[in-house]
């Protein structure tokens, strides 16, 4: 039995009398032996908001290992102002909003077929991952080297702080993506335009800057453009050939999908950061995939604080901190989830489907320390006078890590 057909049993109960629910009586209602309550309460006669509880389930009924408070590790695009625009929009996973996310920041985008994100830079760097569509990219690096190329579902890119580029929806479907920066404070609204600096520098000055008359400029628009429409670009080696300086020395995108995946019993895991991905200097990524009743196992990353993005599937992460502390929270697609540094982990799928999502970090490299190898690798005599395990466990772990148990 579901969660929510369990939910639908409790409101039926709390309309005719308080109903107090057992651990025998939830095992026998097909509840989950890690939410039996041991004779807690689970009776909520009061006012209810059943959507935000459908999607909480762990909220209200949390397992009864998770103790004592820690700051909200959940937050989800669809619950931010949507910029849109004739074209496209974008909306943003800030620490202004979500204030755990201190080391990043995300943004969702969509640009219709021919659609322009503006030229622009900004200071934080700007990695992206492709969810619909194809993507025209361009920059131009501080050497004058330039770059084009245009991206597909699951792929990367990377623009370095403050390497001036563009986005643009190609083909008929356009383009959505997730762009993730290396600063939890940045706003995507705070950028510099080419157009707004254009408008807030006099003519006579563009004159002088450019060497041509100032009527030349007569025509830019006076307000930002930020997204907005325009025909599809033609092909990529037309605009490649613009221009007679070099190509950028390490390549902005990276196809995530052409590398053979992590594989495990469980699922599998595709990682992308500067070993592999040379530009991505300041960004590491997974692309995590966990079959149905698998799990992401118990971990945590050493070197940076991670941000996450659901993709699709249902998962439902525990995070644990010092002083004994554990919470749970559930995921679906369009939701962020983010965990400090070095705080314990783990996400399961709870769904029928596979449940994907990425790993993001401010980190030039992936690391992360999975507890199952840290015992295999242990003195097992150390590690059974902590555990009391019993025989036979400890030898039974592989000592190589299986990121996704299945
Ligand atoms: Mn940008
Ligand atoms: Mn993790």
């Amino acid at each position: 039995m579901s969660e929510i057909s369990r939910r639908d049993i409790l409101a039926v109960g709390a309309t005719s009398a308080v109903l107090t629910v057992t651990a025998s009586q939830a095992a026998a209602q097909g509840v989950p032996a890690s939410h039996a309550k041991g004779g807690q309460s689970l009776s909520n006669p009061g006012p209810q908001n059943p959507l935000i509880d459908k999607d909480n389930p762990s909220a209200f009924n949390p397992p009864t290992t998770d103790k004592g408070d820690m700051p909200n590790f959940k937050y989800s695009f669809n619950k931010e102002f949507n910029r849109q625009q004739s074209g496209g929009w974008a909306r943003q996973v800030t620490v202004k909003d979500f204030p755990i996310s201190k080391q990043v920041a995300g943004v969702n985008m969509r640009l219709e077929e021919g659609a322009i994100r503006e030229l622009h830079w900004h200071i934080p760097a700007e990695w992206a991952y492709v969810l619909s569509g194809t993507c025209r990219i361009t920059a131009v690096d501080q050497n004058g080297n330039h770059f084009a190329a245009d991206v597909h579902e699951g792929d990367l890119w990377y623009f370095p702080s403050g390497v001036p580029h563009s986005l643009q929806g190609v083909g008929p479907g356009g383009t959505e993506f997730l762009l993730a920066f290396d600063d939890g404070a940045f706003s995507e609204d705070d950028t510099l335009l080419i157009t707004d600096w254009m408008t807030h520098t006099p003519k006579d000055v563009l004159a002088k800057n450019f060497g041509v008359p100032a009527s030349t400029f007569d025509n830019v628009p006076k307000e930002e453009l930020y997204i907005f429409p325009a025909a599809s670009p033609g092909a990529l080696s037309a605009d490649l050939a613009q221009s007679r300086q070099p190509i950028v020395p390490e390549p902005f995108n990276f196809s995530l999908m052409a590398q053979t995946p992590i594989k495990t019993a469980g699922g599998t895991v595709r990682i992308a950061d500067s070993t592999n991905f040379k530009a991505s200097k300041t960004m590491a990524a997974a692309l995590v995939e966990v079959n149905p009743g698998a799990m992401r196992e118990l971990h945590w990353h050493p070197t940076a604080d991670e941000w996450q993005y659901y993709i699709s599937g249902h998962g439902r992460m525990t995070v644990f901190k010092g002083a004994g502390r554990a919470h749970t929270e559930d995921f679906t697609a369009g939701d962020v989830g983010y965990i400090n540094q070095g705080d314990g982990h783990y996400i399961e799928n709870t769904g029928s489907e596979p449940l994907r999502f990425l790993e993001i970090f401010k980190s030039p490299k992936y690391a992360d320390v999975s507890l199952a190898q840290w015992m295999a690798n242990s003195p097992k005599e150390l590690v059974r006078a902590h555990l009391h395990l019993p025989d036979g466990f400890l030898e039974s772990l592989p000592e190589s890590k299986r990121p996704v148990v299945g």
